[in-house]
C-alpha cells in the first residue's frame, strides 16, 4: 500500500513538471502562440543556428528575397559567432531564445530547466545587445520550471504552425509542396539553419536556403507579407 502511494505521487508530480505543460501546449495549443488571426501575413522563423557554414549563406538569400526573418538561436552557438547575431541585427531581422544549449526541457532538472530560458535572455541582453520577447523551447517541449521563468521574465513562449521536416535531407521541391500545404495567413513557419542538432542529417539545410527565393514568390503571390513575429505581439 505504501509502494501504490509512492508510486501515485511520484505519477501526479511527473504529471505536474512535464505532463501538464507539455499537454497543454503541443496537443491542447494553450498558452503557447501558434498563429495569428486576422492577418495578411506571415511569420519566417528559424531555430538550431547561428552556424557559420549555413546562416551567413542564409542571410545572404533572405537580403536577396527581402525577407526579414526571426531566429530562434542556441545562445552557446551564438555567444561564439557574435558576429553573424550582429549582421541578423543590422538585416533586420530578430533574435530570441531557442535554448542556451539544445538540451530537452522536460527532461532536465528544475534550475537547469530555468537556467535555459534566463542564462540566454541574460547573455542575449548583456553580451548581444538583443532584447529576447520569445522563447520557443528545443523540440517545442516544456515543463513547469521553465515555464514559470517565461512568465517571470515576460517572454511569450511559441511554437509554430508550419513544421515541414526540413531536418532531414530533403529536396527543396517537396519542401515547399509541404509549407504550401499548410501555409495560412498567420502561419508560423519553421525551418532549421544547422545541422548540428541530434536528429538533424548532415547538410540538411542546404535545401532550406535554396527554397528562399521560390517562397518568397509563392508566398507573396498569395497576397502574404512576410513580418517579423513580433510583430504580432
Ligand atoms: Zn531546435
Amino acid at each position: 500500500m505504501v509502494s501504490f502511494t509512492i508510486v501515485c505521487i511520484v505519477v501526479a508530480c511527473l504529471l505536474l513538471y512535464d505532463g501538464v505543460p507539455i499537454g497543454l501546449s503541443r496537443l491542447l495549443g494553450i498558452g503557447a502562440f501558434q498563429s495569428a488571426k486576422g492577418v495578411h501575413s506571415v511569420a519566417l522563423t528559424f531555430d538550431d543556428g547561428p552556424d557559420p557554414n549555413y546562416t551567413p549563406r542564409l542571410l545572404d538569400a533572405l537580403r536577396d528575397a527581402q525577407i526579414h526573418a526571426t531566429f530562434f538561436v542556441i545562445v552557446d552557438k551564438a555567444r561564439r559567432h557574435k558576429e553573424i547575431i550582429e549582421r541578423m541585427l543590422v538585416e533586420g531581422h530578430e533574435v530570441e531564445i531557442h535554448g542556451y544549449t539544445h538540451a530537452c526541457v522536460p527532461l532536465l532538472l528544475p534550475w537547469t530547466s530555468v537556467k535555459q530560458v534566463a542564462l540566454s535572455s541574460k547573455v542575449l541582453t548583456e553580451e548581444l545587445s538583443v532584447s529576447p520577447r520569445w522563447y520557443r523551447p528545443t523540440w517545442g517541449l516544456i515543463n513547469l520550471p521553465a515555464w514559470l521563468a517565461v512568465k517571470r521574465l515576460h517572454l511569450r513562449f511559441v511554437t509554430w504552425s508550419v513544421m515541414v521536416g526540413d531536418w532531414r535531407v530533403t529536396e527543396p521541391d517537396e519542401l515547399m509542396r509541404r509549407i504550401l500545404r499548410k501555409l495560412r495567413p498567420g502561419s508560423v513557419i519553421v525551418l532549421h539553419d544547422s545541422d548540428e542538432t541530434p536528429g538533424a542529417e548532415r547538410l540538411a539545410p542546404n535545401a532550406v536556403i535554396s527554397l528562399i527565393p521560390d517562397l518568397a514568390d509563392q508566398v507573396r503571390s498569395r497576397q502574404l507579407d512576410f513580418v517579423l513575429l513580433s510583430s504580432w505581439r
